[in-house]
């Protein structure tokens, strides 16, 4: 999306410099043409002469339909070309631009409902012509210093393009431009992405975008809005990529968009700035005229909800936030997806509001559809190739951070799992990777992930054959959860990946404790599912309430507050560890980014490393019956490989989870002074990391780490369809399973991040050094077995291991590396040269040859 972005704004400078170049040489091309005819297209310094014969807008328009709207629009009745009226008062008017994907394919970045945000463009009269201009919302100058006269400096407004005024009514103060031009392209937005870098040219791309097939699908015109589905096309003669089965033609494949134009807001609407300790969408404002060390004004985005009762502590809003669920729903959800919407007045009445969501049921004969901007739509299909469970775009008035609109979809693909049999072989899949700019805030893999969830839950219950009711119950709590967090991101509401560890393990297997609450401080989380070892302490499996992080959050957002004080004694109850705040740029995914191991997705619990290893052992448990629980007479093996599969993921994020707390620093964001505060960092006890290393040396790394029950990988085995038997050989790869398991830890371990952390830290209190760590480290990988036979797992591990130790001191990275992690590198390889002395078995002494001869070559190449 930075990229795109990027090339958003290279595209919009090409136009404006095109703009700049071409019309100066069509301005002459024409006069050539014309020869001694008046001139049509005005040179910039030139006053407009008057016209002696000036057309009409009524003869341009007389064979088109006229279509009524905040822009009123003309189509030919023939040809179907547009033309466009603008008014007088129009003109540098400020409008917003919003662009949503109708229909698309998942290969071009384009599908259903995907949001292509919001920008303010003004429009302007220049001599005679109309201009669409973008306008820039990132900064804010203070009217009342003298810096605001110099605030366009170095600003660039995008000209997306510049129109001829065919006729105008002067009496009426009208317009008449032809919109094929503003419409059929990519003006306001960019629709094709652009080829990345190190894209593959076998990757699918897009043709040309083809100017005689692209059209206009549909018009609607509103008094505040203009909307206009574009069905782009894009040809290519030949590709080498064809796509999925969902694209039929690669040749030609068509995008559609609708586009918005709205009228900008005049309203009461009260702007919200953001605070570091709630996590909303925002939209950035610097203050160019402030000297703060944090001359932030971003925008939170929020729905303008204004008391019907203004003296009332709670009060029905004047207009509520009004859901609808799209007829395409499934009978047999819908009251289910309600009750989940509605979960979060509870919320708005801590804010004092009632009743502050509405759930309707779009009827089959509604003569709108969900892409109607003026619905907000709970919308569900079933797609070829499915972007996601669920996802939650919301668009807003960039001026204000004002949400104008929402809407949330679902795929069915949440609940059949369809795609989830092929991708949980695929080990280095990594379908959690994040984008970290700030125009992807908006990304949500919930419904992939509780999809994954949910596949596990289903094995456990199937393997220790709990009834069906479970079944049920884990479809329910999910549907409930899953609309409960897409729902929270249409409120302004991003991601709190901090807010798994309400409950310790024992209370998380007290059904009657839990039962009807929210699992997590937030459902703006990604958790692991609450599945009990003993099964008759099975409560519920997710959230069933949004929890108190969610209220407190919809506090800040939306209670209409008195006094700044008011809400800054809000804010500074952000020390209550159940409202604590971390969001997917804190989270400890990936090791680039989170330092605070309490801040990670798949985690669970206020004990995480403690839950980790119990649920190693229920996975191990679930593994020992699947052979005989999960699989159906007459039916092929999938749904049994499938569940392999499943566990051994379940079993790797155990290992990720743990391994994030060995050199994992506790981070505060709470204000100086603030009451409940400390101090921002503080390291992870000696104990926990220990405990850490020690479950990593036990559960990932020992020789009997991963052992499936005996027979097993005779039968894991996939369904063939048709001629395929999917891709590459088909067997199912187990040492490559299980090293990448082991690599998951591993990289993170020895990512020179952590590395440089756990010696830095040690100056603040960090007291597992890294000597020790390395060393710890180490031992776990060799010390069982180096002595004697080796197995084929450990071989994989040993020498992976090794080789990255040689990466570290002289590979392509190393100069990322601190001077000290390098030193333990040379010391640990020398260590690992002495202990490898060939003994054991035949594969055991090659295995150890091997080890010796890689360090060998390497310790010669260290300088
Ligand atoms: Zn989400």
């Amino acid at each position: 999306m930075k990229h795109q972005k990027l090339s958003a704004l290279k595209f919009l400078s090409v136009v404006f410099l095109m703009t700049l170049f071409l019309t100066p040489l069509n301005a002459e091309a024409q006069k050539k043409k014309r020869g001694k005819k008046k001139d049509q297209v005005e040179a910039p310094a030139k006053p407009a002469p008057k016209k002696s014969k000036e057309k009409k807008i009524s003869d341009l328009v007389k064979s088109s339909k006229k279509i009524e709207g905040l822009f009123t629009m003309y189509q030919d009745t023939v040809t179907g070309s547009l033309q466009m009226l603008i008014s007088e008062d129009q003109i540098d008017k400020e409008f917003i631009h919003f662009n949503q994907v109708a229909d698309g394919v998942l290969e071009a970045g384009r599908f259903r409902g995907a949001y292509g945000g919001s920008k303010v463009f003004k429009i302007e009269k220049y001599f005679n012509k109309i201009e669409f201009v973008t306008q820039n919302t990132s900064f804010y100058f203070d009217p009342e210093n003298p810096l605001s006269k110099s605030k366009d400096a170095n600003i660039s407004n995008g000209i997306m393009e510049s129109v001829k005024i065919e006729a105008q009514d002067e009496n009426k103060g009208l317009y008449l431009i032809k919109a094929d031009g503003l419409f059929l392209s990519e003006t306001f937005s960019q629709i094709k992405p652009p080829r990345s870098p190190g894209q593959s040219p076998m990757a699918f791309k897009l043709g040309n975008l083809s100017k005689t097939k692209t059209k206009v699908n549909s018009i609607r015109n509103y008094d505040k809005n203009t909307n206009l589905v574009v069905e782009y096309v894009y040809s290519s003669p030949s590709v080498l990529n064809r796509g999925s089965n969902a694209v039929t033609d690669g040749r030609n494949v068509s995008i559609k968009v609708l586009h918005s134009l709205i009228e900008m807001p005049d309203n009461d609407y009260e702007i919200r700035y953001d605070d570091p300790r709630v996590g909303y969408f925002t939209t950035q404002v610097t203050d160019q005229t402030s000297t703060s060390a944090t001359p932030y004004r971003d925008l939170v985005h929020r729905w303008n909800l204004k008391k019907k009762d203004p003296n009332a502590a709670i009060s029905e809003p004047v207009k509520p936030i009004t859901w609808w669920i799209e007829n395409t729903t499934p009978m047999e959800w819908r009251k289910t997806i309600k009750n989940a919407v509605l979960q979060w007045n509870v919320a708005f009445e801590k804010a004092g509001f009632k009743n502050a969501m509405v759930v309707k049921t779009q009827p089959d004969d509604a003569d709108w559809d969900a892409g109607d901007i003026r619905y907000n739509v709970l919308r569900w299909t079933s797609s070829p190739r499915p972007p996601f469970g669920g996802y939650g775009p919301s668009f807003v008035n960039p001026k204000t951070g004002q949400i104008l609109g929402a809407d949330v979809m679902l795929e069915f693909v949440h609940f059949s799992g369809r795609v989830l049999v092929g991708k949980v072989f695929d080990a280095d899949i990594n379908e959690e990777a994040f984008d970290f700019s700030n125009e992807n805030q908006m990304r949500c893999s919930a419904g992939y992930l509780m999809a994954k969830n949910t596949l596990f839950g289903q094995a456990v219950v199937r393997a220790f054959e709990d009834s069906d009711l479970e079944l049920e119950k884990i479809l329910h709590d999910n549907m409930m959860r899953l609309i409960m967090h897409e729902v929270g991101h249409t409120l302004g509401l991003n991601h709190n990946m901090r807010g798994s560890q309400l409950f310790s393990p024992e209370e998380l297997s007290n059904p009657e404790l839990i039962k009807g609450k929210s699992l997590s401080t937030s459902v703006m989380e990604y958790p692991a599912i609450n599945i009990t070892r003993d099964r008759s302490k099975q409560g519920i499996y997710y959230d069933n309430a949004v929890g108190p992080y969610d209220e407190w959050a919809i506090e800040f957002g939306y209670k209409d507050f008195s006094s700044e004080a008011e809400k800054q004694e809000l804010l500074n109850k952000s020390a209550q560890p159940k409202l604590a705040f971390g969001n997917d740029a804190d989270d400890m995914r990936s090791s680039n980014r989170g330092i605070d191991p309490r801040v990670n997705i798949y985690d669970l619990s206020n004990d995480a490393i403690g839950y980790a290893i119990d649920r190693i052992h229920l996975v191990n448990e679930t593994m020992e019956n699947i052979k005989t629980k999960l699989v159906t007479e007459g039916k092929s093996y999938q749904e049994l490989t499938r569940a392999y599969g499943i566990l051994q993921r379940e079993y790797r994020n155990s290992g990720t989870t743990m391994s994030r707390y060995i050199g994992g620093v506790y981070v505060d964001r709470t204000m100086a002074g603030q009451e409940g505060g400390t101090q921002p960092y503080t390291p992870v006890s000696l104990e926990d990391q220990k405990r850490a290393m020690n479950g990593l040396r036990k559960y990932i790394f020992s020789p009997n780490a991963f052992e499936a029950p005996k027979g097993l990988y005779n039968y894991l085995a996939r369904q063939r369809r048709g001629f395929n038997l999917g891709a590459g050989p088909e067997d199912p790869k187990i040492h490559n399973l299980v090293l990448s398991s082991q690599q998951s830890v591993l990289n993170h371990l020895l990512h020179p991040n952590t590395l440089q952390r756990i010696t830095d830290s040690e100056l603040y209190g960090n007291k597992y050094k890294l000597s020790t760590v390395m060393n710890d480290l180490n031992n776990a990988i060799f010390r069982a077995d180096i002595y004697g036979n080796v197995n084929s797992f450990r071989q994989n591990l040993q020498l992976e291991y090794t080789n990255k130790l040689i990466e570290m001191l002289i590979g392509k990275s190393s100069s990322r590396y601190i001077n000290n992690a390098k030193s333990m590198a040379l010391y640990n390889l020398k260590k690992i040269r002495t202990m490898a002395s060939p003994s054991g078995n035949i594969a055991s002494i090659a295995h150890k040859q091997h080890l010796r001869t890689l360090i060998d070559n390497a310790l010669k190449e260290v300088k």
